[in-house]
C-alpha cells in the first residue's frame, strides 16, 4: 500500500450533528465534545452538520445559537458546517439506487391506519424501537399503487426488510469502541421509513449518506441511536458506502436519573450563559455526571 492511502485510511474524522429544533443542552455539550476531543486528541478533524430535513420544525435561530454555544465551550470544527436541506439531491440518489433495486415500497398509510391495524393484529411484531410497521402497503399489488399515486395520495417509501436481509450473503457486523463486534440485526426495526411523506429523506437515509459522504471515520453519539445503529449498518451494505466505526456513550442524566430534554430551558447552554456561567461550569458539569 503507498503511503498516501495509507495515511488517508488512518484518518479521524468525526462529527456533531444536531437537529436545529431546539437550543442546545448539557446532554448535546457532552456528545460534542467527546466527538471533538476524540477528533483532536488523535490529529484528526471535527466537523459540525445541521441536521435539517425537517424544515417545519428546524428554525435558523437554532443554527445560530448552535454554533454560538459551540464556540462558547471552545469547541471548533473543520470546514464548512454541512446542512442536510442543502442536499436532498443526495438521498434522492441513494434511493433511486434503492428503488432500483426492488427494496423500497410506497406507504399511504396514516398514523392512525398503523396504529388501528396494529391493534387488530393479535401478534404484531415489535422491536426495541416499539412495533413494527404491519406491512400492510407491502401487500399492494402494482395496479393499486399507481391509482393510488394517480389519484394524488401522498406516500413515504418504506425499505422492504425481509428483501433487503434476501440479498445478505453473510451477516453484517460493525465494531464498536465500547461494546467491540456487533452483529447487525436491522429486523429488529422492521420495514422503516427512509423518505417520509412531508420531506423527500428520512434521518436513517440522510445520516448514512452524509457520514459517507463526509467521510466520517468514527461516528460518536448516545446510546440511545444503537439500534439505528443495526439499520444504518445495513443502508451502507445496500448503498455501496463505508463503514465507521461507531461509539455509542452513555446519555447524561439529571439528579432524578432522567434525560436532559430540549424542553427543559433550566439545563440548556444558552441558560447557563444568560446565568453568566463560564464554560468550565458546564465541563465540569458534563465530566461529573455520567451514569449518576
Ligand atoms: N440528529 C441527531 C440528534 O440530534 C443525531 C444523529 C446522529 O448523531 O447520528 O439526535
Amino acid at each position: 500500500m503507498d503511503q498516501s492511502s495509507d495515511q488517508q485510511k488512518k484518518e479521524i474524522v468525526t462529527r456533531f450533528a444536531p437537529s436545529p429544533t431546539g437550543l442546545l443542552h448539557l446532554g448535546h455539550a457532552y456528545s460534542a465534545k467527546l466527538s471533538h476531543d476524540f477528533a483532536r486528541e488523535r490529529g484528526g478533524r471535527f466537523l459540525l452538520r445541521m441536521e435539517d430535513i425537517d424544515q417545519t420544525r428546524c428554525k435558523p435561530e437554532y443554527v445560530d445559537q448552535i454554533m454560538d454555544d459551540l464556540r462558547w465551550l471552545g469547541l471548533t470544527w473543520d470546514g464548512q458546517v454541512r446542512r442536510q436541506s442543502e442536499h436532498f439531491d443526495d438521498y434522492r440518489r441513494a434511493l433511486d439506487h434503492l428503488e432500483r433495486e426492488g427494496l423500497l415500497y410506497p406507504c399511504f398509510c396514516s398514523r392512525k391506519e398503523i396504529q388501528e391495524e396494529i391493534a387488530r393484529s393479535a401478534h404484531a411484531p415489535h422491536g426495541p424501537e416499539g412495533f413494527h410497521y404491519p406491512g400492510t402497503c407491502r401487500e399492494l399489488s402494482a395496479e393499486e399503487r399507481g391509482q393510488k399515486i394517480a389519484a394524488g395520495d401522498s406516500f413515504a417509501l418504506r425499505l422492504d426488510m425481509q428483501q433487503a436481509l434476501s440479498r445478505l450473503a453473510a451477516p453484517l457486523s460493525w465494531h464498536d469502541l465500547i461494546k467491540g463486534k456487533q452483529v447487525a440485526t436491522p429486523e429488529i426495526l422492521g420495514d422503516v421509513v427512509l423518505a417520509r411523506k412531508d420531506t423527500p429523506a428520512s434521518y436513517h437515509l440522510s445520516v448514512v449518506v452524509d457520514d459517507a459522504d463526509q467521510g466520517v471515520s468514527h461516528v460518536i453519539r448516545g446510546e440511545d441511536l444503537f439500534y439505528a445503529t443495526h439499520l444504518h449498518r445495513l443502508l451502507q451494505h445496500l448503498l455501496n458506502l463505508p463503514v465507521p466505526d461507531y461509539l455509542h456513550h452513555p446519555l447524561i442524566v439529571d439528579e432524578n436519573g432522567k434525560r436532559f430534554s430540549k424542553r427543559n430551558q433550566s439545563v440548556t447552554l444558552k441558560h447557563f450563559r444568560e446565568e453568566g456561567a463560564p464554560p468550565s461550569r458546564v465541563l465540569d458539569l458534563i465530566s461529573g455526571s455520567i451514569n449518576r
